[in-house]
């Protein structure tokens, strides 16, 4: 492919990209296919002569297409919002195009630089304490990882870095693998999964503590552990709090949390993956109290900040923490300008995602960002009040942001069976979580495009499944009704044979 064949194929992308999204909510928002559908749609080898583009464009609708789950439908509100936009999908084809691999300042300033003043502008927009922003007198800053993942093993890993030289210089006849084997980190038992991966990862003990009745970690209940650990020799050096958890969007009391890590020496994390894009809102930015008290703090704008996969935001209070566990200078990589990103994470290679977040802040500035996340909040409140007319549905949890959590009142089997049947629908998709044993369905409002109109479309079908399923039950319940003092003679009538030894059933 020439540079003119580019221009027109590159057009032709544009229009396609536009189309696909301006009908996504024509297509069934979850496909219909069994595992292994692909194999069997494309060659069992690659190509040795090269092909038509107009081929290989014709395959996108017959072999990917079916098997795409619709992220961007507006019917789409399972897990939580993957961030889409037209500004960040443009950069990300400026950032494709410089194609640098951002290790270094030396290895493209632009890309070094624009990465670090983005992290201020975004921290300044969170008003985030000032030891977060590298343009202060701070010695923090920010850094994208490429999910909140890494983000929190790279915390656990500087953090269990800081903890074993400290009780080293303490304790110096304590060998590291001694102390290693004795350092202990929390979350919450409502923590993503991630958090507990990054201490497997990380080889460390992680222990869950539990929550209060709205589902969130609270200082005392931390402190009860930490003491019992301490009580046992254990060295309790991490602790990951989460703002907005993934099952039910709760949020950890960090102004308890915060002081208490503190004063035991304990690296405090913050987790704010999906809520952390609604602390630009006044409004919602209370919920971030007691970030000071924090080492460090991510959440990922390619979730709920329009900024497409991936960029995750990570703040560290003291940059010396994070670089001085993982620096490594090699002669090939060394420039006498060091400040660099490959300190703060896992790979070398770094791709020109600040190019994404310079768009899209740009684009709809402070204002245009705050509107979108009112307007999906608006859009969980009006689910929301739907769920609470109908007497047959309960709210599980408070709705504080863009997740509503909802269950039919009654056994968890019926809401696994409303499940089914609604997955099996694909006209709406959503996924289920757990809340204190109970099976609870999640409405996230994901799409950039879901509005009002949606929503309700969302809920008339909701609902008609809801009668559909009730009433299939409904003759079981009469047979049960009618039958009631038949069964119990029945039951009475087996127990007796029972304990009269000659009759036990052979089973
Ligand atoms: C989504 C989510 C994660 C995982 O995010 P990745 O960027 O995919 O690693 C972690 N924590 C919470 C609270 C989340 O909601």
């Amino acid at each position: 492919m020439d540079a003119a064949e580019f221009r027109r194929r590159g057009r032709e992308m544009v229009d396609f990209v536009a189309d696909y999204l301006e009908n996504i909510e024509q297509r069934p928002v979850y496909p219909d296919l069994e595992p292994g559908y692909l194999r069997s749609l494309i060659p069992t080898e690659a190509p040795l002569e090269p092909e038509n583009y107009e081929d290989i464009i014709k395959d996108v609708e017959r072999v990917i297409m079916p098997g795409v789950t619709h992220w961007h439908s507006p019917y789409f509100f399972a897990y939580f919002p993957a961030a889409s936009s037209y500004p960040a999908m443009l950069a990300d084809m400026l950032c494709g195009a410089i194609g640098c691999i951002g290790f270094s300042w030396a290895a493209s300033p632009a890309c070094t630089e624009l990465e670090t003043v983005m992290l201020d502008w975004l921290g300044k927009m969170l008003q985030l304490p000032e030891h977060f922003i590298a343009g202060t007198h701070g010695h923090g800053g920010g850094v994208i990882q490429g999910t909140a993942s890494e983000a929190t093993l790279m915390s656990l890993l500087a953090a269990r870095c800081k903890a074993i030289r400290r009780v080293h210089a303490s304790i110096p006849e304590n060998s590291e693998a001694d102390i290693l084997s004795k350092l202990v980190a929390y979350t919450s038992e409502q923590a993503h999964s991630s958090v507990e991966r990054a201490a497997l990862i990380g080889g460390v003990m992680m222990r869950k503590v539990p929550t209060d009745n709205s589902y969130a970690v609270r200082g005392d209940m931390l402190k009860k552990i930490v003491e019992e650990d301490k009580a046992a020799g254990l060295i309790p050096f991490y602790f990951c709090a989460t703002l907005g958890t993934t099952p039910s969007c709760a949020f950890d009391h960090i102004t308890e949390l915060g002081p208490l890590c503190n004063e035991e020496n304990m690296w405090m994390h913050i987790d704010a993956a999906y809520a952390g894009s609604a602390f630009i809102c006044p409004e919602f930015r209370p919920l971030l109290n007691g970030v000071e008290f924090a080492d460090s703090f991510n959440f990922n704008p390619h979730k709920w900040l329009l900024v497409n996969f991936d960029c995750s935001a990570m703040w560290v209070k003291k940059r010396a923490d994070i670089i001085g566990a993982f620096k490594m200078e090699p002669l090939y990589l060394k420039h006498e300008n060091q400040e660099s990103g490959r300190h703060w994470q896992i790979p070398l290679g770094r791709r020109f995602r600040s190019l994404k977040m310079w768009f899209v802040f740009r684009l709809y500035g402070l204002k245009g960002l705050q509107a979108h996340i009112r307007k999906q909040v608006d859009l969980a409140k009006e689910f929301e009040s739907l769920v609470r007319a109908d007497k047959r549905f309960e709210i599980c949890a408070e709705v504080i942001m863009g997740l509503v959590c909802f269950r039919l009142k009654g056994s968890n089997e019926l809401n696994q069976n409303l499940l089914k049947r609604i997955t099996e629908s694909r006209e709406i998709h959503l996924v289920p979580c757990q809340l204190s044993g109970r099976f609870v369905l999640r409405f996230a409002i994901c799409a950039r495009s879901t509005e009002s109109r949606h929503i309700q479309q969302a809920w008339r079908h909701i609902t008609q499944l809801t009668f559909e399923l009730l009433q299939e039950q409904w003759p079981i319940r009469i047979i049960i009704f009618y039958h009631k003092s038949y069964l119990i003679n029945l039951i009475n009538l087996y127990s007796v044979l029972c304990t009269d030894g000659q009759y036990y059933p052979k089973l």
